[in-house]
C-alpha cells in the first residue's frame, strides 16, 4: 500500500466523503438521490437567455429578444426551485461555503455542454465591498474560483461594484434594470480583447449580468457569455 493511498484511507475514516445536500455518505459531493431532486435545464431552453422552455405558460417562445442583451448567450445549470433553492440560501446566508464545490461541478457540466466557444477568463459578478465584508465572502467569486480550477481558466475581477443596490428579489423587470444602472465599473486593463464568462449564482431577468456585460463591452473588445448556477423562473 502506498503512503498516499494509506493517508487517503485514513482521511476517509476521519473525514468521510459526505453529500453536501443531505449529509449521507457518498464519494461524490452530491449523492444520486439529491441530484435527482434538482431540475436541470439541459437543452430545452431559450438559445439566447437560457430560460427553461417548459416554464413558459402559454407562448412557445421566450420573449427575451425585446431585451437586447449585451451578452452573446446565457445558460444556467438548473431551475431555482426546491432543494437547490434551499441549498443556495444556506450557501449565501448561512455561511455554508462547503456547497461551492458541488455547485461549481454542476456549472462545469453546463459550461462544457452548452458554451461551445472557449473563454479566456471567468469574471464573477462582484458584491458591494461592505456587503462582501458583512457576508465574509462573495458567493459568485467562490463559484467562479472553483469553476476556474475545474476548467483551467483564470478568474479575473474585471468589474467593481460601486453602488450598494437594493435587493432585486421583489422588483419587476424594468425596476431591476433601473436598480443596477451605474452599479458597476470596469477595473481591468485598458484596451482588452478577450472572451469572458460572467459567473453568478442566480439569474432571473438577467438585469445584473446584462449590466456587467454592458460595462465590459464599453471598456474593451469583449465577447461575453453568462453562466449561472440557477435560473429564477418567476418573472413579471
Ligand atoms: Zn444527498
Ligand atoms: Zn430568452
Amino acid at each position: 500500500m502506498s503512503i498516499k493511498f494509506f493517508i487517503n484511507g485514513l482521511l476517509d475514516v476521519f473525514f468521510p466523503p459526505l453529500c453536501v445536500f443531505c449529509g449521507c455518505f457518498d464519494e461524490k459531493s452530491l449523492c444520486k438521490n439529491c441530484r435527482k431532486k434538482i431540475e436541470f435545464i439541459g437543452n430545452s431552453c431559450c438559445k439566447l437567455c437560457g430560460y427553461p422552455l417548459n416554464k413558459l405558460n402559454d407562448s412557445a417562445v421566450c420573449d427575451c429578444k425585446v431585451e437586447r442583451f449585451s451578452f452573446e448567450k446565457a445558460v444556467s445549470a438548473a431551475v431555482y426551485e426546491g432543494s437547490l433553492k434551499d441549498a443556495i440560501h444556506r450557501f449565501k446566508y448561512y455561511r455554508k461555503k462547503v456547497l461551492a464545490h458541488a455547485f461549481s461541478r454542476l456549472m462545469e457540466e453546463c459550461y462544457r455542454n452548452f458554451i461551445k466557444d472557449p473563454v479566456d477568463f471567468i469574471v464573477p459578478v462582484p458584491l458591494f465591498k461592505k456587503k462582501e465584508s458583512e457576508r465574509g465572502y462573495n458567493q459568485s467569486e467562490l463559484l467562479a474560483k472553483n469553476l476556474g480550477k475545474f476548467l483551467g481558466i483564470p478568474v479575473r475581477n474585471f468589474i467593481l461594484r460601486i453602488k450598494d443596490t437594493a435587493s432585486q428579489t421583489k422588483l419587476g423587470r424594468t425596476e431591476r434594470r433601473e436598480n443596477v444602472k451605474s452599479a458597476f465599473q470596469y477595473q481591468g486593463p485598458p484596451g482588452m480583447e478577450a472572451k469572458v464568462l460572467i459567473v453568478d449564482d442566480i439569474m432571473t431577468t438577467g438585469a445584473t449580468v446584462n449590466e456587467c456585460a454592458r460595462i465590459l463591452k464599453e471598456a474593451g473588445n469583449f465577447k461575453v457569455y453568462v453562466l449561472t448556477l440557477a435560473r429564477g423562473v418567476k418573472q413579471d
